[in-house]
């Protein structure tokens, strides 16, 4: 038996039982691929439920809005996977009259959409040779066939993209994407392998010499950087009830177009009055006769991301109760129960959990 058929006689015997997996629909092959780009499956699924659910098809999810998209998106990250799908959506609902392109070269000028999930689509929707190569193929063909190179190389990735073409099953190419996948993940998998049930076992380079541990070879890690966000809560209490300014984050950064309480980022720990003047919602307004920027936070966490590592501190200001009509400013005043509704990142999310008493 060849590669392909092993392969795909093990998918027969073994595939996970995944939702999308029993539908041929685009959309919905579309929507968990992009979901599942940077995310765990447990946690996928969860969310492929949830989109599902309130938008089951292209027409529903391109005429939701924004804010709405990122807020079911919440606590995913990546978040320009969610602003890249909902544009995407509004693509092919406005220019294609909602019906998924079926091509590969017209599916990867989506927005979001690379050469992975153009294939995944391609190949599983409409059945056509394009081999899907993401992280756990890399990882089972540099074994199988010995690649030595950093598998975060460009070079070696066209490589083994190369190979993959060369071996995708022509009949049934969803499937064999799939199978190469599910290997990866369940057998095939990093640190140890279990070669001992794996189908390709008898012809696999690094099985034979004994490089499982060693391949993929990557290159070092770059170092993370730090990042230190002071946020603050400036809170009004107008008759019984508790608002505080919040604002949309606009610059080509983490966490674009999501909402977050007014923020001063430092290159340290520490604060001073200057750098307090920087909460722009409100310049000209002077903090300090409220507040002392050596104040110590009431909580403080770490939160890490792929490149970064974010330092958040969190401080309340109490403010009398005629502060917001006094300044002018673009600041959107919020109750708790507001705040929840809207799309944040998981930090403050942590935050608003953890302050709720204060903040209610
Ligand atoms: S034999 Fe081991 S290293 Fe080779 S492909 Fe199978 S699981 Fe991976």
């Amino acid at each position: 038996m060849n590669f392909s058929s092993r392969l795909l006689q093990w998918y027969n015997e073994n595939k996970r039982d995944l939702p999308w997996r029993n539908s041929s629909n685009p959309y919905n092959i579309w929507l968990s691929e992009i979901i599942l780009q940077q995310t765990r499956i447990a946690q996928g699924i969860e969310y492929y439920y949830r989109f599902l659910e309130k938008h089951p098809d292209i027409y529903s999810l391109a005429a939701a809005s924004e804010d709405e998209i990122l807020l079911l998106w919440q606590g995913l990250g990546y978040y320009s996977r969610a602003r890249n799908m909902h544009a995407a959506a509004k693509i092919i609902v406005m220019y294609n009259d909602g019906v998924f392109p079926n091509d590969y070269h017209e599916l990867i000028k989506l927005p979001g959409v690379g050469p992975y999930t153009a294939a995944a689509i391609s190949s599983i929707a409409f059945n056509i040779p394009e081999a899907a190569v993401d992280g756990n193929v890399i990882r089972v063909l540099a074994r199988f066939f010995g690649i030595e190179d950093p598998v975060d190389d460009t070079k070696t990735i066209k490589q083994i993209r190369a190979i993959a073409s060369e071996l995708i099953d022509q009949r049934n190419p969803g499937m064999f994407n799939q199978a190469l996948m599910d290997l990866g993940a369940m057998v095939c998998k990093p640190g140890k392998p279990s070669c001992e049930i794996c189908p390709l076992a008898n012809d696999c380079f690094a099985r034979k010499n004994r490089l499982e541990r060693r391949i993929p070879v990557k290159r070092p890690k770059s170092k993370q950087k730090d990042r230190f966000f002071h946020f603050f809560v400036l809170l009004v209490k107008k008759k019984d009830v508790k608002v505080f300014p919040v604002e949309k984050r606009k610059h080509n950064d983490i966490w674009k177009n999501l909402y977050q309480l007014p923020l001063v980022e430092t290159s340290g720990m520490e604060l001073t009055n200057e750098q307090l003047e920087n909460i722009n919602l409100f310049k000209g307004f002077d903090y300090t006769h409220y507040f002392k920027p050596t104040n110590t936070p009431i909580y403080r966490f770490t939160h890490l991301l792929t490149h970064q590592r974010i330092h958040a501190f969190f401080r309340i200001i109490t403010l009398p109760d005629d502060f917001c009509h006094n300044f002018e400013s673009e600041a959107e005043w919020v109750t708790f129960d507001e705040f929840l509704q809207r799309g944040k990142p998981v930090l403050i999310s942590r935050f608003m959990e953890k302050a709720k008493d204060l903040l209610e």
